[in-house]
């Protein structure tokens, strides 16, 4: 594996999928399973959570078979399970977390120091070095489980940032497995990155994989000057490759894309279309602007706020003509931060209506809410314009799930230049969210752009959301960890789950 000639399949260039030749079973490993248990009639039943990367892995594990390794999110599993219950393709191994656990690693490193870490929000990280310890005894929970569960013919391919040292603990006990991990948020600034007490133990964590993959360019970037500033690691930038203790790792972007086959089908139903019909009617608005996002600081929700209010204030010909839509899930709701955040946008969107109410028209209409994917897309099909402005974010997937929810090209895309999404989708009207008065410039030029340049401009954000969609995205991880290995066919029994 180490000294492999870099792979040609990157950047979405490979095409094929996995499993067209003899090769490794798949062993998959996250902070979080993808299941809820429904209880029902005094009855348990376990149903895979919907949606996103999570369901993504399932068709995965399901088409394949493998295994699946993860917190079961606090509810009472069995430590095996074959999964799906009724018709098991593969097994899923559960980590168990302790309250501290949760505690100290989740709520704690993962959340109030990685997550703004890596989105280069500097003032919002709380660094502890009891959380910092309980995230190192979680990662080595997680590592043995590992160890123990994979058989020498088989690939790893671990989850994000709250499993970041699992990679070189894996490795110290098992040379022979391909090890690849997805990062999926940003990675900042080496300059901003140094902040980070454990600067050095991360990486040198994360260089225990053969491949690290990021959503861009940028991001891969970030990661191999912090390997070489911090760590001393020698660095081929042109290769996209860190040589560090004697082993090489990849650092390479693969954006993650969105199951669009998915949001096309619930888009063009008769039910979405009547549904979203309803919203509009009840919104009796010319012009419908629609913002999503999980209540997060890091997705720029107040500085939208703002660039709408200096949109109404200097374009008075769009009053009561234009309404904009916030739908805002509540998100880590016990996190002080986040509590904070909501009442600023609270009190932000109460000041704006009222600033600019009147009769029969109210300017935002705010959900705090989140909804299942067919309400969501009827918003998404709804809306003339998505106005999505995070102040950085690893990809922005409700960016891709809107173009991929107007076949007919009749719709705008104002997107934020920090988002991930912004490296590809080069035909959205890109804004800089700090400046309200580009907020308000670019929406007037959304609501004011020809048809003709429209569907233009559409089009070919949908043709590019089809290219790169979430299963190519898999396909290309996958071969480019280990060369051209394929998946193998592997039942649940084989795996030992019963
Ligand atoms: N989403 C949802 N219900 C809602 C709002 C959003 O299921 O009411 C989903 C949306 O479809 C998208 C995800 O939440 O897949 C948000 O992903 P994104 O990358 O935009 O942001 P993240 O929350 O991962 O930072």
């Amino acid at each position: 594996m180490q000294n492999r000639e870099p792979s040609a399949h990157i950047n979405g260039a490979h095409r094929s999928s996995p499993g067209e030749s003899a090769g490794r079973r798949l062993v998959v490993m996250s902070n979080r399973a993808p299941i809820r248990i429904v209880r029902e009639d005094g009855h348990e039943r376990i149903e895979p959570t919907v949606g996103g990367v999570g369901t993504t892995f399932l068709r995965l594990l399901e088409r394949h078979g493998g295994l699946w390794i993860a917190w079961s999110g606090g509810q009472k599993t069995p430590p095996r399970l074959p999964f799906p219950p009724g018709h098991p393709c593969f097994a899923m191994s559960f980590v168990q977390l302790g309250e501290r656990d949760v505690s100290l690693y989740y709520y704690g490193l993962c959340n109030r120091a990685l997550w703004p870490l890596m989105h280069s929000m500097i003032s919002n990280c709380h660094f502890n070095t009891s959380h910092w310890r309980q995230y190192v005894l979680v990662n080595e929970r997680f590592a043995e489980r590992a160890v123990a569960e994979a058989d020498s013919g088989d690939a790893l391919w671990i989850q994000d940032f709250h499993l970041a040292l699992t990679p070189a603990k894996i490795r110290a006990k098992r040379s022979d497995l391909p090890i690849g991990i997805f990062w999926h948020v940003p990675f900042p600034p080496v300059e901003l990155y140094m902040v980070f007490p454990w600067r050095k133990e991360m990486l040198a964590g994360m260089l225990g994989a053969d491949m690290v993959g990021f959503h861009t360019h940028g991001y891969a970037r970030h990661f191999l000057d912090a390997c070489e500033r911090v760590l001393g690691a020698e660095v081929d930038r042109a290769r996209c490759e860190v040589r560090y203790r004697g082993r090489l790792t990849r650092a390479l972007p693969f954006p993650l894309g969105i199951p669009v086959d998915y949001f096309e089908q619930l888009a063009a139903n008769p039910k979405t279309l009547e549904r979203a019909q309803r919203i509009r009617r009840a919104l009796r608005s010319e012009i419908v602007v629609l913002g999503v996002d999980r209540l997060d600081y890091t997705k720029g929700i107040l500085e939208r706020l703002l660039g709408f209010e200096r949109f109404l204030d200097t374009n008075p010909v769009y009053h009561r003509r234009v309404t904009l839509v916030l739908i805002a899930v509540p998100s880590r709701t016990k996190v002080t931060d986040y509590i904070m955040l909501k009442r600023q946008v609270d009190e932000t969107v109460g000041r704006v209506i009222g600033k600019f109410s009147s009769a029969g028209w109210v300017p935002i209409r705010y959900l705090y809410t989140q909804f299942g994917a067919e309400e969501l897309v009827a918003h998404y099909v709804a809306a003339d314009i998505a106005l999505l402005t995070p102040l950085r974010d690893g990809m922005n997937l409700v960016a891709k799930e809107f173009v991929a929810s107007h076949p007919s090209d009749d719709a705008v895309l104002i997107l934020s230049e920090f988002a991930g999404a912004a490296e590809e989708l080069t035909e959205a009207l890109l804004v800089n969210p700090y400046d309200a008065d580009a907020v308000a410039e670019r929406l007037r030029e959304a609501i004011e752009m020809e048809p003709a340049k429209r569907a233009a401009r559409m089009r070919t954000l949908r043709h590019k959301v089809h290219e790169n969609n979430l299963e190519r995205w898999s396909a290309n991880f996958l071969h480019a960890l280990a060369g051209d290995f394929a998946l193998e066919a592997h039942a649940a029994s084989a795996v030992g789950a019963d």
